[in-house]
């Protein structure tokens, strides 16, 4: 009989808590990853960085596992059909995993239980990606938290009578011992290699250490540039909280937003199609096909704005600081619905993960959970004046600024700020 640990946002063998108690529990654990095709199917574009760094993971994940004598098992399809067929070729005894709060994954999840149940095997699930997961941090009357500031308050002193630890060696011993098994290669997925970096998988001390001050501008080397990693689970949380806590509090409490947004996700699932606030729904949104191509291209003839999209379509990556900036300028000057921005992102950030976009997304077009009001719209060019005063960061990815070849503003910022509240006015008085 074996056991199988089932790897899914969590591609690391240290610290991973699912792992660690399936080694200590059972014998004969078999590791497994499962390239879902439900997810890959809808991949357009099959240059895809994300499907390449998970599967790079998985090679150096499955090369140290055959150091010890086993070795990772790869299937490539849909999770409910791959666990028919591992059951007519295994005599499986239990399947260990890390919990995923994504509303796809539960339900995944939830299909695979039964399949389970049904031949009398149990699946074990463990907390992993979060520090306290949805429903851990409730409010005085046992209710999620609709805001940042009191969850912030009440997950920080949780965090402070509650001993996180990070986990010591796996007893490697329980590992299913076997022949090294063929790896599906990208191509055979249907993928090809893509020439996009990945930021280090290492938490940079002197960044940290400074974030505070740091973090605000984007010319600056002054984020962690981890988001990838805490996507695949490549780091630890633990082990980065631990970090985080002895080295600068801004850095701890955006770890903690992370968790807010999950919180939220979990709590409200249906945010992936509408606003948190319902009233936003009525927003009548321009939805002008040929602003919205500009703002992907970075023509927008705003340089703030240019230059973060730019920066989004060369690397997969995009500033935060610039991210609320474009975000605020596709849904407020352009009066293009938040849920375009959010779908284009998703397609184009290494680091995206659903709840951190999601709630990103809604806190600039003014429909989520943030407190503040609707009339606050970014003005793209104070917002450089304050963030990249020098034009540093704007310059690297506009070349011909100040030439002829750059656009002129597809819209003038005081006709679209004057625009945007009404419209957003005329929308929630109805
Ligand atoms: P750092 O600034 O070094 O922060 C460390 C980590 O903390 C990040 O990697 C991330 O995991 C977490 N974090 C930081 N800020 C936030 C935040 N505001 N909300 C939630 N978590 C945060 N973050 C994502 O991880 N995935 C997304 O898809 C995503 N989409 C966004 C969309 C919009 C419109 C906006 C405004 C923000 C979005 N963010 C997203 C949040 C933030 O911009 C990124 O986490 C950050 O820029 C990633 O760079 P970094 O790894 O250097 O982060």
């Amino acid at each position: 009989k074996i056991t199988l640990f089932w790897f899914r946002r969590d591609l690391r063998l240290e610290d991973n808590t699912g792992l660690f108690y399936a080694l200590q529990q059972e014998k004969n654990v078999l590791p497994l990853f499962i390239f879902d095709r439900t997810i890959l199917d809808k991949l357009e574009d099959k240059a895809d960085a994300r499907v390449e760094f998970i599967h790079s993971q998985l090679i150096e994940i499955k090369s140290q596992l055959e150091k010890k004598g086993s070795t990772l098992l790869i299937k490539y399809g849909k999770p409910e059909e791959i666990y028919v067929a591992l059951l007519n070729e295994y005599d499986i005894q239990a399947v260990y995993t890390n919990r995923d709060y994504e509303p796809y994954a539960k339900e995944r999840d939830a299909k695979i239980e039964t399949i389970l149940k049904e031949k009398g095997i149990s699946l074990f699930s463990f907390k992993d990606q979060l520090i306290f997961e949805p429903g851990e941090i409730l409010n005085g009357s046992g209710d999620f938290y609709k805001v940042f500031t009191p969850f912030s308050r009440n997950w920080l002193d949780k965090y402070h009578h509650t001993k996180v630890q990070t986990l010591e060696a796996p007893n490697w011993k329980n590992l299913h011992f076997v022949d090294s098994l063929k790896a599906i290669s990208l191509k055979e997925m249907g993928f090809e290699e893509t020439n996009i970096q990945i930021p280090p998988k290492v938490a940079d001390q002197d960044i940290i250490r400074h974030y505070d001050k740091t973090r605000n501008y984007p010319a600056q080397n002054g984020t962690s540039r981890l988001g990838i990693h805490l996507r695949f689970g490549t780091i630890s949380i633990r082990k980065l909280v631990q970090i985080a806590a002895s080295l600068n509090e801004t850095y701890l409490n955006e770890l903690i937003w992370r968790e807010f947004y999950m919180m939220i996700l979990a709590y409200n699932p249906q945010v992936v199609e509408r606003a948190f606030k319902p009233a936003y729904d009525q927003i009548p949104w321009r939805n002008n096909t040929e602003d919205f191509q500009a703002w992907c291209e970075g023509n927008t003839g705003y340089p703030i704005v240019d230059a973060g999209m730019r920066e989004l379509n060369a690397t997969g990556y995009m500033h935060n600081r610039v991210r609320m900036v474009v975000a605020s300028f596709l849904t407020k000057h352009l009066l293009i619905d938040w849920k375009w921005g959010e779908a284009y992102f998703a397609k184009k950030l290494l680091d995206f993960e659903l709840a951190s976009n999601n709630g990103g997304w809604q806190w600039a077009a003014g429909t989520g959970t943030d407190a503040q009001p609707y009339f606050r719209v970014f003005n793209p060019d104070s917002q450089t004046e304050k963030f990249d005063k020098e034009l540093k960061y704007i310059k690297k990815w506009i070349p011909e600024l100040g030439t002829s070849k750059y656009p002129k503003p597809i819209v003038d910022h005081k006709f679209a700020r004057v625009r945007a509240i009404e419209t957003y006015k005329q929308a929630l008085n109805q």
